[in-house]
């Protein structure tokens, strides 16, 4: 064992980890567009960019470049009582992008924090008119982060058993679709009516990333926001996974017709460079903090809101992302996903194999359920690593959520890998 790896099981606790039975972990040194290089020399593919991260590739020069020049300027500042160019122009041009009725960005650090940020100004909305509504309408397999609040919002399962009785109460419902969505609605009218306690509702929208990358259509999640909207009902878009391209429109809420009134942004947001969270939030949600009442404060802040050198990254990854040929690559992605799921539709070894956008997901038919734990799991994940391939299925899932600057062959290298390991199933 290598000085590293040696000194890395005397000293860190990896997240998600199984303490007792996980390999060893892969001592990466360097990283360079899709790939990365470990300590023994091997070349290996980032096919879900790091943790659905990374959107251009590793150590891409431009931000790089961007960044290193930040860091030269101005490192850090206090965001309350004083501001800067990266945080404000970051701000603008996400509000150019994000839909039109979003208007006020509130940093934090990742996207959890973005999630709990976005409670909290539901919560706040209603505190500050003085009206008692405490409760969120959540998707069944929710994952909305690992802080209390997200954790709330999120389902029920081995994730939180530990902290379950602390949760607050959720009222969680089933994904929409074409059987269910008229009792849905249904249901959801009926507490509406009875119970005046609603505050918000909270959702991935179209794509559930950790729940195993399942998908569902916007038309429905249409149906049930209008639904809440006209209830009163502030709802609220997880889109820390599907924002910046990932389900081939730059944010998932610009397939719908009815604009979430709240919107949470992170793994992308920096290109995958630094931490950092936004929340995004329309004009009604901030004028309702606006008072003379200084108790009405939204009293919420991390040491390291607005962070300029991660602004700096967020700024590069979005003139990446502005790009012609970004935006071609997105495309492209997305059609040979779309064809790769055509091809294996009727596979034997194939529980379902989906896909929306840049975002591909083949649930494998295994002897156990489907869920997280599922066994199959590691053994996945060490099959493609010995091909070159990074993955990290979740349970008897395997996804891809590439960097964009993957190019045709590889993507194609990786579904080969794919049917090659489907065969020797
Ligand atoms: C990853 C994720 C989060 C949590 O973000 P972290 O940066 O890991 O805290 C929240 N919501 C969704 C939809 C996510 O995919």
């Amino acid at each position: 064992m290598s000085s590293i790896i040696n000194k890395d099981q005397q000293y860190v606790w990896h997240p998600f980890t199984h303490l007792k039975y996980a390999e060893i972990p892969v001592h990466i040194v360097k990283g360079e567009g899709a790939y990365f290089y470990d300590a023994d020399g091997n070349k290996l593919l980032d096919a879900i960019s790091s943790w659905w991260v990374n959107l251009h590739g590793h150590c891409h020069p431009y931000i790089s470049k961007k960044v290193s020049e930040q860091l030269h300027t101005l490192e850090h500042a206090i965001f309350s009582g004083f501001t800067h160019e990266p945080a404000v122009k970051l701000a603008e041009r996400l509000i150019g992008h994000l839909p039109k009725n979003q208007s006020k960005i509130f940093y934090s650090d990742n996207g959890s924090t973005a999630v709990e940020v976005g409670l909290k100004m539901v919560l706040q909305y209603w505190h500050n008119q003085g009206i008692s509504k405490k409760k969120f309408i959540a998707f069944e397999n929710a994952y909305h982060g690992d802080t209390f609040g997200g954790m709330s919002v999120g389902a029920r399962n081995v994730f939180n058993h530990a902290f379950e009785n602390l949760l607050f109460d959720v009222i969680h419902i089933p994904l929409p679709d074409a059987e269910n969505i008229d009792h849905l609605k249904d249901t959801l009218q009926s507490w509406f009516t009875n119970h005046n306690d609603i505050a918000g509702f909270i959702f991935e929208p179209l794509v559930q990333g950790a729940a195993g990358m399942l998908m569902y259509e916007a038309s429905y999640l249409d149906e049930l926001i209008e639904l809440c909207r006209s209830n009163g009902i502030v709802c609220i878009a997880d889109e820390v996974m599907t924002g910046f391209g990932r389900t081939g429109a730059f944010f998932a809420s610009d397939y719908l017709t009815h604009k979430p009134d709240i919107i949470c942004l992170s793994k992308g947001l920096t290109g995958g460079y630094m931490p950092l969270g936004v929340t995004s939030c329309a004009e009604f949600i901030y004028n309702a903090c606006v008072s003379d009442d200084k108790t009405k404060t939204f009293f919420h802040g991390h040491s390291y809101t607005a962070n300029p050198t991660a602004c700096s990254a967020g700024l590069a990854s979005l003139d990446l992302m502005e790009k012609t040929e970004t935006q071609e690559q997105i495309q492209l992605i997305s059609r040979l996903n779309q064809a790769f799921v055509l091809q294996l539709k009727t596979h034997e070894k194939l529980k379902d194999v989906r896909s929306k956008g840049t975002i591909l997901a083949l649930e494998i038919r295994t002897e156990e359920h489907t869920h997280y734990l599922n066994h199959a799991s590691e053994s996945i994940a060490s099959y493609f690593l010995k091909k070159g391939i990074i993955v990290r299925p979740l349970g008897n899932i395997v996804y891809l959520i590439p960097p964009y600057c993957i190019t045709e062959s590889e993507l194609k290298q990786v579904y080969a890998v794919m049917e090659q390991f489907l065969e020797e199933l």
